[in-house]
């Protein structure tokens, strides 16, 4: 039989079966897919195969996946682990309000996305709490990013329906991520009270810096919908990438950089001929993306 991995703690797998049922699973054995060497041979996301001895069924075997999504994990340095598998596209909620998401994890989040070939949606949460400044402000970052390809929404969790962010979710798989606090979790339960995902409240999170989740957990919204809930995620390690690669992950720099001198050697820092720095100072470009590119590219902001 095959099925979806809804939820993984390690040990026991929640699968949706085919009629819709959820089958707790277990691993016989050492399952590996071949050519990973991830900590975590399932992930969410992945299709299993699977037989049930009794009532508890037996994984058997992982089906290929369509791409994956690793994250570094935290404590061995090297080793990676698959956060989810078969994603359609990686949405991060963030606020302009508090706790407001700074640029350079945004773009963190962006190009390790890219980096996977997943596109990127960018939900802007919060908006009832903007004065007109602020909206200004959110108005050109949104601006940014939505020249660049990813798509980008203006919401208020908590004021506002949420039908525009329910066509963006439409028929794909979708893995939100987002800082504590920044509504996540209001948005999820919006889509589909039966999360029931524990709203935090904002003095908590930010007194212990505790996460309300700990494993990713992938939710069905029917019509082939669905949405990947990831733990309070406070870092985005980039696996396995080199400084000539990086520059290929910002969309704005992929297709200019072959114009560079030193073609792909060029770093874009300081080299002669660089197509990219005109870029930059003409204004084609923004600031901020080439800020976090060089933060990114020193290794500078690699905890945040
Ligand atoms: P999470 O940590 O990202 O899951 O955030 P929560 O959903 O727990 O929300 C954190 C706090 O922000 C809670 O007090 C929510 O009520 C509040 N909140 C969430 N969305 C909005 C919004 O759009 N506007 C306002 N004013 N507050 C919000
Ligand atoms: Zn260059």
């Amino acid at each position: 039989m095959e099925g979806l991995v809804l939820r993984s703690t390690g040990s026991f797998y929640d699968v949706l079966a085919k009629d819709g049922s959820k089958v707790v699973c277990r691993v016989r054995g050492k399952l590996r897919l071949e050519g990973f060497k991830e900590s975590n041979p399932i992930a969410v996301g992945d299709r299993v195969e699977y037989t049930l001895d009794h009532d508890v069924g037996v994984i058997t075997s992982i089906l290929p996946r369509e791409n994956h999504i690793l994250r570094q994990s935290v404590k061995k340095t090297g080793h990676a682990h698959v956060l989810a598998a078969n994603v359609d596209q990686a949405l991060l909620v963030v606020t302009i309000a508090l706790p407001r998401t700074s640029l350079g994890f945004i773009d963190r989040f962006l190009v390790t996305a890219e980096s996977f070939r997943v596109p990127q949606v960018l939900v802007f949460n919060k908006r009832d709490l903007l004065d007109a400044e602020s909206l200004e402000y959110q108005e050109a970052v949104m601006d940014i990013y939505q020249t660049i390809g990813v798509e980008v929404l203006s919401l208020s969790a908590l004021t506002d329906d949420i039908e525009p962010l329910k066509k963006i979710l439409y028929g794909k798989t979708t893995l939100i991520a987002g800082h504590s606090g920044v509504g996540k979790s209001t948005i999820l339960n919006k889509l589909d009270p039966r999360i029931n995902q524990k709203v935090g409240e904002i003095s908590e999170y930010l007194a212990k810096g505790v996460h309300t989740t700990t494993f990713a957990e992938m939710f069905d919204l029917g019509n082939n919908t669905f949405v990947i809930d990831t733990p309070g995620i406070k870092e985005w390690g980039l696996v396995d990438m080199n400084a000539q690669e990086l520059s290929d992950y910002f969309p704005e720099m992929r297709d200019l950089r072959l114009e560079c001198k030193l073609g792909s050697r060029c770093l874009h820092i300081n080299e002669p001929k660089c197509a990219i720095i005109p870029a930059v100072e003409n204004g084609t470009i923004a600031p901020t993306r080439y800020d976090s590119y060089l933060k990114m590219l020193s290794g500078e902001d690699s905890r945040k």
